[in-house]
């Protein structure tokens, strides 16, 4: 395998990323999209950039994702693909019958100075989208930005084209939601709702993305966040962002347009990121938080002690989004573990500003973000101290292979591993899911490769 000729020695790199820690924009906005109730994204730019975004979430998720394209030929992408996309809207209103398109662009329609305010005007001034339907739109260059920006930009523009403050203010909390699972998002709304908290989830890809097998197909699930419900975010008394970094400008455009206020807060994984989300919901929707909530941290307080020998002193290689990767390395320290290597392709100043903070005890850490931070390069690390532990996507399996270390599946894209999207790793509960998850791995990996005589029937 190739990996096997990586070596300890590293070289200053400015023009080659070798195993990016990262992927293409249009695919965290057509991620986005689908958590829109009736909402059937396009991609405006050739058939190979859609079939890419469709398939790299087809393969995480295994579910058939659904989406246009503009079908970019020679011609288009020399002098523009305006007719193409006032054709698709054209199509698809009237065969697939959606209630939102949500376009994004491609590197290719950026490139040429696609205008898509321009385009979807013309559409409209057209007639082409049917009252009480509405087609919204960002723009996504995959040169700049990754999928975590992707996903941003479309959750700010659910923001700009739906959000509307009347004078009727409502006792509701948005939770506008970062990228995470579908579980991840109904662990968040399950919490809330053992709460009583009245809530607007957006996006919300629970009931879209993991649906049942009824032998039914439904173009549009029943899950996703309803047009309605956008539109009242703007009645709400207050915001909670999950992760800066795919939520925040979403957040301050609602602010500055329904000036209703925000708290940015990580992505619940973790008890300490979990309480301050219920602390913050219960200040804020001025609810108390009840006692089974609080047996469920119990739960995993115990979860944590039993597994505490085990877990103590570990060496732990992380990769992924700035969003999640920032709670892990938090809940990895709290369980007194070393998260010792990080990397993000997505260049972060949350990332740079907390990951020093959660390692501050770690002086032996190293971590980077942005477009220098591959894999490769924490491979490198590897090569030069070794660690117990890898939590990250798929693309770490040949790492933890050539280096036989145990590897635990999380983030996007995992492509190798079926399930991962029902449970959930947000909350307590999720919290005991990621914990049984690595107990696993490393006990697996002792019974494994242990001598003989040392296999013991209980651990
Ligand atoms: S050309 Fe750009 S938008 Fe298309 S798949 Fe490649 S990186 Fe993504």
């Amino acid at each position: 395998m190739l990996l096997r000729h990586t070596t300890a020695f590293e070289i200053d790199r400015k023009a080659l990323t070798i195993n990016p820690a990262k992927t293409c924009q249009p695919i965290g906005a057509m991620y986005a999209a689908l958590g829109i109730h009736g909402c059937l994204p396009h991609s405006h730019g050739s058939q190979g950039c859609c079939s890419y975004h469709r398939s790299a979430l087809s393969r995480h998720f295994r579910e058939p994702i659904m989406a246009g394209t503009s079908s970019f030929s020679e011609g288009s992408s020399v002098f523009g693909g305006s007719a193409n996309l006032v054709s698709a809207i054209d199509t698809m209103f009237t065969v697939y019958n959606p209630e939102v398109i949500a376009v994004h662009t491609t590197c290719l329609s950026e490139t040429i100075g696609d205008d898509l305010v321009q385009i979807v005007s013309k559409a409209n001034e057209d007639g082409l989208i049917p009252a009480g339907k509405q087609v919204i739109y960002c723009n996504t260059p995959s040169y700049v930005g990754t999928h975590v920006t992707g996903y941003s930009n479309q959750v700010a523009a659910m923001v700009k084209f739906f959000s509307t403050a009347t004078p009727k203010k409502r006792n509701v909390i948005n939770l506008v939601a970062g990228w995470m699972e579908p579980s991840d998002m109904g662990e968040i709304k399950r919490l809330a709702s053992v709460m009583e908290a009245r809530t607007i989830m957006f996006p919300d890809m629970t009931g879209v993305l993991d649906t049942p097998l009824d032998g039914h197909y439904k173009m549009y699930p029943d899950g996703g966040t309803t047009t309605a419900d956008l539109k009242l975010t703007g009645d709400s008394k207050f915001t909670l962002g999950f992760g800066p970094m795919s939520t925040e400008d979403a957040c301050i455009k609602l602010e500055n347009k329904c000036k209703v206020k925000f708290e940015m807060l990580d992505i619940p994984i973790g008890f300490k990121a979990t309480d301050r989300f219920l602390m913050s919901l219960s200040r804020h929707a001025n609810l108390p938080i009840p006692q089974t909530l609080s047996d469920e941290r119990g739960r995993l307080i115990d979860l944590i002690s039993d597994s505490s020998k085990y877990l103590y002193g570990k060496r732990v290689a992380l990769w992924g989004d700035p969003d999640t990767l920032v709670p892990l390395a938090e809940f990895l320290v709290s369980l007194d573990m070393k998260p010792v290597y990080i990397v993000s392709g997505t260049p972060s100043k949350y990332f740079l500003e907390k990951i020093p903070e959660i390692l501050k005890d770690i002086p032996e850490a190293k971590f980077k973000c942005g477009e220098m931070a591959d894999m490769f390069r924490m491979h490198q690390w590897i090569k030069q101290e070794g660690v117990d532990l890898l939590i990250g996507n798929t693309y770490g399996k040949y790492i933890a292979r050539d280096e036989n270390t145990p590897f635990v599946r999380f983030g996007f894209p995992i492509a190798d591993r079926p399930g991962h999207n029902y449970f959930a790793k947000t909350g307590y509960n999720g919290g005991a899911n990621l914990v049984k998850q690595i107990m696993d791995a490393f006990l697996d990996h002792i019974d494994r490769s242990c001598l003989e005589e040392k296999v013991e029937f209980q651990l």
